[in-house]
Order: C-alpha cells, then structure tokens, then sequence
C-alpha cells in the first residue's frame, strides 16, 4: 500500500501570497499606506479577502486563518517582501487580537475583536514616553488614579503607532506606585473620542511617507473598570505577551525585505558589465553576496528556532532577544550591500532599495533598541550559561 503523498500547503499559501504580494501590493507601495490613498489600500484588503489571504494568522473562530503560530510565521517572510502587505493581509492587528482573546473580558472582546480582526478598526499600543527612556518601561509616568467608580488616566505619550486613525490604544499607566515595581503599572484600553484624550500631532518618521505615529495627551481621561485590560498590576506582562510573538513576526518580515533585495543585488550583478566581466564575476562582489547570502540564512535559522520555542511554551526570551538584533543588522547590512552593488541606481527612486534602506534603519530602535536585547542576552548567559544558552 503506497502512502498518497501530503499536499504541500503550507508550500501552496506561501505561493499564493507572494503572487497576492507581487501582482498586487508592489505596484502601488510606494502610496498605499499614505492618509491621501486609503482607497488604495481598502482596494489591497478587499483583494486580499476575496482571494482567501485576509488574517490567515487569526485565530478561526474569531473569522481568522487560524494557521498555527510556527506556519504563519514562514507566511511573515512573505509578507516582509513589501511594507503595505502587513495591512493588506491583516497581519497588523494580530498582536493586539491575541493580546484581547488572552486578556480580555467578554464584553473587551465583543466589543473589539470582530472589527479588528475584519480590518474595520485600527488599534495602538502607547507605551513610549518622550520624558524617559522608552527601553526602560519602568519609568513610565502616565498614572492611573482611581476617583469613586472611575480610573483617571493622566500623561504623555508618543509614538504610538496607527494613532492617526486608531478606534482605540492600549495604554499602559502606573496605577499602584507602592506596589513591587513590576506589579505598579496596569493597561487600560482607551477608546480614542473620550473626553481629555488628543493626538496632539502625529510624527514624521525616516523611510516612512505616511505619518502614523502619535504624539498623545491623556488629560484626566475618565474611565469605568470596565477598561482595564487584564488584572491590575499586570502591565507590563500583557506588553510583554504582546511583544513576544511581534518580534518573532517581525524578525521575518525583515527577512523577506532582505530577500527581495538580495535578489535584486544577484540579477543586477549578473547583467551588469564592467572592467572587462560582469560584476557576478568579481571576487569583490561575490564577496557582498556571499556575506548576505550567509546573514540571510543564519539570521532565519535563530529566528525559526525562536519561533518554535515559543511555540513549545519553553522560556525564549534569550531566543527572541537574539532574533531581534541578530535581524535588524542583517537586514540593515544587505540593504546597505545591495545599494552598494547597484551603483547610483541604488540610490534613486526607480529602485525600492533606498527606500528599503530608510524603513530598515527603524528595526534596530523599535520594541527595543539593540544595546538592550544585547543586555539581556548577556545577563542571562552571564546568571547561567548552562540553563539560558539557546544552543
Ligand atoms: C517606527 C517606530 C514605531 C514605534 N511604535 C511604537 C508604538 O506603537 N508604541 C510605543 O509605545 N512605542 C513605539 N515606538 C517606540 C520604541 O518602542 C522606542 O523608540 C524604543 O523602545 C526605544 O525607546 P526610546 O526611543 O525612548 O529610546 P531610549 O530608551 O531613550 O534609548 C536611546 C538610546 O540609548 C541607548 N540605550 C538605551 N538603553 C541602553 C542600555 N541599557 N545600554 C546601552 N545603551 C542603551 C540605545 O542606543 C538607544 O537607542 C516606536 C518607535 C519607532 C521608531
């Protein structure tokens, strides 16, 4: 009896996302996530539904995909390929679905869940102050007071992503100054038109033409307890549930970005001609592309190894730290390379490279600047090498 062979699915979806990504997202990234062109990227979520691509990574009975973690983390790599595609197949709101379904109450969820998951409502995480530092969460001074039956929220925020048009923020606040400071801050989910709550301005940020980063005033916003998301004292652990996955998510997308330029830098120095042989022919260049070829391949193995400790439930906090600054050199080193390989080309508009190169630059500063994932690395193995090393 001969075994039928299993269908590769996970192998067919990623073609059909990368086909999605291709005939669909790249001719118009350049103006899909800009507030002048929502057509434009509402036209990308339709598509993307129709074809059966909308949030694969979503939970199925909340009308998701349902691909499990470590699937839908080889999609991300697709994803990457292109900036908009991350709205376009709804990969944007998976953190925060998974953060609500953990988290939150029945009525959070009822009321949230559906619309984002449909793409219907956008969502921020506030978190980063400008008065302190954002790498140490800690210092956080936005407070929460309880006043009778309401919270009052107070404070400063800025950065907050899909500000410009989030129905609601996950704010995180410090609530109980006295208590053990990783019990003293909650989160607490603001709808955007209460009262005392303002985008004050939204931020212009390097490799980014549309502004979604807000600057927030939350000036004694009034809330019922019917907003704290989770039990209080727990803010930071909610970020942190939020964070995990997002990096892994993130660490591939970067991944796909770097391919597609490593592609372009292959079949440039293929076709290019100079000094006598085509660049593919010199040793110089070689070099650039044996040196991405090599970051590309190392950086994805941690990154499939973080995922799937996270996904075993094991500790991965060293794993993911890793994966995230290991990614975003690589993906800043062979953007850079493939600039380098193209000449002027490189640096004009006719090609996505410099803008690749500009967006990448942010990987190394966001959820965490490098030198602090490097601090964690090294505090653990430094504690106990034999218990924290991943190898
Ligand atoms: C595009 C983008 C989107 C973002 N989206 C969001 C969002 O949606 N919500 C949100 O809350 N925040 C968001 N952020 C903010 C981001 O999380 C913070 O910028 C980041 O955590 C760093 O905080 P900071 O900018 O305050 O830098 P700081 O904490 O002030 O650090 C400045 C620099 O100090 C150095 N440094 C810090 N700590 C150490 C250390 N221990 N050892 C050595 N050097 C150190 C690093 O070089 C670091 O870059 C976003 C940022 C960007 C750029």
């Amino acid at each position: 009896m001969s075994a039928e062979p299993q269908p590769d699915r996970l192998g067919a979806l990623r073609d059909d996302v990368r086909s999605f990504v291709d005939e669909e997202v790249l001719p118009v990234e350049d103006v899909a996530l800009r507030a002048d062109h929502r057509d434009v990227l509402a036209g990308l979520m339709s598509e993307a539904k129709a074809r059966g691509l909308w949030a694969l990574g979503h939970p199925e009975e909340l009308g998701g995909g349902g691909l499990p973690f470590l699937d839908y983390v080889d999609v991300c790599e697709i994803v990457g390929r292109s900036a908009p595609a991350y709205v376009a197949l709804g990969t944007h709101s998976l953190q925060d679905v998974l953060m609500l379904k953990r988290h939150g109450t029945r009525e959070q969820q009822e009321r949230w869940l559906g619309p984002l998951v449909d793409g219907e409502v956008f969502t921020g995480m506030a978190m980063t102050e400008p008065e302190v530092a954002g790498s140490d969460p800690k210092t956080i001074r936005t407070t929460a007071h309880q006043d009778g039956d309401a919270w009052v929220i107070n404070g400063h925020k800025w950065f907050t992503s899909w500000a410009d048009r989030a129905a609601f923020v996950t704010v995180i606040a410090k609530s109980d100054p006295t208590a053990d400071l990783h019990r003293q801050f909650s989160a607490f989910l603001v709808p955007t038109d209460t009262e005392g709550f303002e985008v004050t301005r939204l931020l212009s940020v390097m490799g980014e033409d549309e502004t979604i980063h807000g600057e927030l005033r939350f000036d004694g916003v009034r809330l019922s307890d019917a907003h704290l998301l989770g039990e209080r004292g727990q803010g930071f652990a909610i970020a942190q549930h939020r964070l995990g996955p997002a990096r892994i998510f993130d660490a591939m997308r970067w991944l796909g970005q770097a391919e597609r330029a490593f592609e372009l830098a292959t079949a440039t120095a293929r076709r290019r001609y100079a000094h006598g042989t085509t660049l593919a022919e010199k040793g110089e260049i070689r070099h650039l592309i044996a040196e991405s070829a090599s970051q590309i391949y190392a950086t994805r193995l941690i990154v499939l190894d973080a995922a799937r400790a996270i996904d075993a439930g094991d500790d991965a906090h060293v794993r993911v730290s890793i994966a995230k600054f290991v990614g975003a050199r690589m993906l800043n080193d062979v953007v850079d390379r493939a600039i380098q390989v193209h000449g002027a080309a490189g640096l004009s508009s006719d090609l996505p490279l410099e803008r690749m190169y500009r967006e990448a630059r942010a990987a190394r500063i966001i959820d965490g600047p490098d030198e602090v994932h490097r601090m964690v690395v090294a505090r653990a193995l430094i504690e106990d090498t034999a218990a924290n090393a991943p190898w």
